[in-house]
C-alpha cells in the first residue's frame, strides 16, 4: 500500500513528501524544504529505498534541503523540467529577494517531458506540465493513489503567485485546467504549502477556478 508522509520544513513552511510502498520499501521525494533531517531519519528508520527525487519547480524554498539529501544518497536521480533551469541559475537573485545565503545549485539529473511517466515497481507518476507559477512548475500524478503533488500551482482553497519573474496568470490558468482538472475527483492533492485536499474539493470550493470550472 503507498503512503504519503508530509514533513513541512523551513520559514516557508513548505512541504516535502515521501511517498513510500510498504511492500517493496520504494520511496520517492517530492521537493527538500530546509534542514531535511526529519527525512532522513524516517528513510533510516522505515527502511526505505529512495529511488527518486522530484522537483515541482525550482523555487527556493522547495529545494533549499538538497544538499543533506545529495550527502546521504548521491547516486540519487533528480529531475526537473528544463524551464526551471531558469530558477536554478537565478539563485543568487532568489536569496537575496529573501535575505538568505546562497544554497548550493541542486544537481539536476534529468529533465521532465510532459507526459514522462517514471515507473516504480508498486506506482507510476505521471508528470503534468504546469506552467504558471513558474515557467518549469510540474505536477506529479500517481493514479494507484490516486495522489497528485502540485507543488506551488494549486493550494486548498487557492492558486499559486503569478507575480514573480516568468510567472504568468493566464497560463496557472490554463495548466490547472487542463492537468489537473481533468483528473477524477477523488484525487488527493497535496500541495506545496497548506492543508491536504482534493480535487473535488477545490472543483466545487475554490474560488479562483470558478471562471474555468
Ligand atoms: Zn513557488
Ligand atoms: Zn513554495
Amino acid at each position: 500500500m503507498l503512503h504519503v508522509d508530509i514533513f513541512t520544513l523551513g520559514i516557508f513552511q513548505v512541504h516535502s513528501y515521501l511517498m513510500y510502498d510498504d511492500v517493496t520499501q520504494e520511496a520517492v521525494l517530492i521537493d527538500t524544504g530546509k534542514d531535511p533531517v526529519e527525512i532522513l531519519d524516517t528513510l533510516r528508520r522505515k527502511n526505505l529505498d529512495l529511488k527518486l527525487l522530484l522537483y515541482t519547480h525550482t523555487h527556493i524554498d522547495h529545494i533549499e534541503g538538497h544538499q543533506l539529501i545529495r550527502e546521504a544518497y548521491p547516486d540519487l536521480p533528480a529531475w526537473v523540467h528544463a524551464a526551471d533551469q531558469f530558477w536554478i541559475d537565478a539563485l543568487p537573485m532568489q536569496a537575496q529577494m529573501f535575505r538568505m545565503p546562497v544554497p548550493e545549485p541542486p544537481v539536476i539529473t534529468g529533465y521532465v517531458e510532459p507526459g514522462h511517466v517514471f515507473s516504480l515497481s508498486h506506482c507510476t507518476i505521471e508528470a503534468r506540465f504546469c506552467p504558471g507559477h513558474t515557467p518549469g512548475g510540474v505536477s506529479y500524478y500517481v493514479p494507484e493513489g490516486p495522489f497528485l503533488f502540485t507543488g506551488d500551482t494549486l493550494f486548498a482553497g487557492a492558486i499559486g503567485r503569478t507575480d514573480f519573474p516568468r510567472g504568468d496568470f493566464n497560463t496557472l490558468m490554463h495548466s490547472i485546467s487542463t492537468q489537473i482538472l481533468t483528473l477524477p475527483d477523488e484525487t488527493i492533492v497535496y500541495s506545496g504549502h497548506g492543508p491536504v485536499t482534493t480535487i473535488g474539493n477545490e472543483r466545487a470550493g475554490n474560488p479562483y477556478l470558478a471562471p474555468i470550472v
